[in-house]
Parts: C-alpha cells; structure tokens; sequence
C-alpha cells in the first residue's frame, strides 16, 4: 500500500503533493485520462497560495504529502474539474476513494469542531494527532464517524429490496440500513431497523464485513440475516417501495463495488450454486 496515514508532515517536505480539495459534495480531480478519474499533483507552494483553504495535511501517498481542504475561491488549474464525490466510488480506483473518504472525514472534522462544543472556546489543533482540544474545558474533539447497520435478509429463494426516500436514484433498490442508536447492540439495532421499516422479524443474524461511508460520517457494519416472521408493512417515511425479489428478477440495485451491492451479488451467486 502507497498511503501511509500520518498526521505530521514529512521533513524536509517535497516540493509536490496531492491535494484533495472539496467544494460541498464535490471534489477536485486531475484531466480524465481514459476516463479514469486521479488525484491532483501539484507544486504545494501554488497551491497552498492559490488553489486550498485552510489545508489538513494527513498523510503520504507515493511519498508525497497528502492535504484536503476547501476550494479557495472561483479558480479552478486548466483541465480540471469537480465531480461528485460518491460517483468517485465507482468510478476510481479503491485506493483512491479510500483516500478520498479519509481526506473528507478530515476535512469535515476540520471545520466542524472550529468551536468548543460544550462551552463554545474556540479549540486548538493537537499537533500529533487528529483531534481538536478545548484550552477551556479539555474537551477533545476527534473526526465522528456514525455507525449504521446494512442487512440483506433472505426468505428462501428470495432478498428483501426497498426503495428509501433518501436515495439518490429514485429507482434504485437496496438492501435496508439505518443508524445505530446509543445503548443498543449491532444485532438489536438490525432487528429495530428491520422492524421499524418493513414491520418483519428477523433471525439468524451473522455479521458479513463492514465499509466505510464518508457521506458524511458512516461506517457501514454489513449483516445477513434470515426472514422470521411477519407480513411486509412499510414506514412510509424511510420506505417508498420495499418487496421480495429472487436472483432472476433483480430490480435497479447498487454496483458490487460497495457494500450493498455486495450483499446483494452475494445473494445471488448463493442461489444459483
Ligand atoms: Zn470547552
């Protein structure tokens, strides 16, 4: 692996680095060769001038310094353009949107925790690590990541899809998540989610592998599970459309490349062995 996690700075620096730099969703990338999205290298004196707000150093890749920041004004270097960041997870390579996912988690925790917030002090940057620690009160703050379960849950030759009223595609079918609530396990928060948006029972719950999901802050904890009992009963509030599909007739679902998608091909492939 290329990237190497750090948060001091190499000494001496190059003269080079790679700049992720964000404008809201988006994300700043190199001229398309074959389609293949890259990482801007650039001279760090320019850009630091010209090109990146308040930049967090957070590592090497290829022994380069690695910064993510925001957009400093309107000026975008000859040949360069914004894309979505969530299409970078298709579209790039994996260690590339591993990078890119850190560098937003950062550049999110950056400008979030400007501020105490227990009693409002402006904080100060711990030099070692990535945390932001009050003068006030000692509170530290450190990048927050969300934890949020994702299920495939099968009823014999079929996988329980739905359409969530938060999805991008409104077309698109997945499998169901939702957010872990304080005080509960991974297994109950899969039977309350389940529950609480499709009105089943579930059992057998095994835990599959996890991802991480930086739209803005979550880590994904993939689980499988077996249908147990109960009729479907949507939450029209989470849930648009939500049935059993078999492997033949699969509606829109994610790419295998992200966890979803994974659950589902995996799904599949166990049907038709
Ligand atoms: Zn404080």
């Amino acid at each position: 692996m290329n990237f190497i996690k750090s948060a001091l700075p190499p000494d001496p620096l190059p003269t080079k680095g790679y700049f992720f730099i964000f404008s809201n969703n988006r994300i700043l990338i190199h001229p398309l060769s074959k389609n293949v999205p890259a990482i801007p290298c650039m001279e760090i004196e320019g850009a630091m001038a010209r090109i990146i707000n308040d930049p967090v150093f957070f590592g090497t890749y290829r022994n380069l310094p690695c910064y993510c920041g925001k957009m400093a004004g309107e000026f975008i270097p000859p040949g360069h353009d914004f894309i979505n960041l969530r299409s970078l997870y298709t579209r790039g390579e994996e260690i590339l949107w591993q990078m890119a996912g850190y560098a937003r988690q950062l550049y999110d925790w950056n400008i979030n925790f400007k501020f105490c917030g227990r009693c409002g002090t402006p904080t100060d940057r711990k030099r070692t690590e990535f945390a932001k620690v009050c003068p006030a009160c000692d509170l530290h703050h450190y990048p927050r990541i969300c934890p949020a379960i994702i299920t495939a849950i099968v009823k014999k030759d079929k996988i329980l899809l739905a359409r969530g009223v938060n999805f991008p595609n409104k077309k698109m079918f997945s499998v169901l998540a939702g957010f872990v609530e304080p005080g509960e396990t991974l297994e109950e928060c899969v039977q309350r989610e389940v529950f609480e948006e499709v009105g089943i029972r579930v059992k057998n719950i095994t835990y599959f592998k996890s991802e991480s999901w930086p739209f803005p802050d979550s880590l994904m904890i993939g689980f499988t599970a077996d249908y147990d009992s109960g009729q479907i009963l949507m939450d029209k509030s989470e849930v648009l459309d939500a049935d059993w599909f078999d492997a033949d007739h699969l509606p829109m679902v994610p790419e295998k490349k992200v966890l979803a998608g994974e659950l589902i091909h995996r799904f599949v492939k166990s049907q038709k062995t």
